[in-house]
């Protein structure tokens, strides 16, 4: 059974790397593409959401 986190990342990533620095998780990882982002260690806080200059974060829907 997959572990889904509250937020991922989308293809609309810039690779800045403005939401690794922010996240006071450190939940994002810069590996993959999309990066990565650690549903055990991601609280669904939004920082990454909010400094993301592209929009390029999301929240994912919870599951049912
Ligand atoms: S929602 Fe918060 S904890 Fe999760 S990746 Fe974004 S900044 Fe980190
Ligand atoms: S802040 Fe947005 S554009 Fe920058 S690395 Fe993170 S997801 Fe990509």
């Amino acid at each position: 059974m997959g572990l889904t986190a509250p937020v991922r990342v989308t293809r609309r990533c810039a690779g800045c790397g403005a939401c690794l620095l922010t996240c006071p998780e450190h939940a994002i990882r810069p590996h993959g593409d999309p990066l990565t982002v650690l549903a055990a260690r991601c609280t669904g806080c939004g920082e990454c959401i909010e400094v993301c200059p592209v929009d390029a974060i999301t929240e994912v829907e919870a599951a049912p």
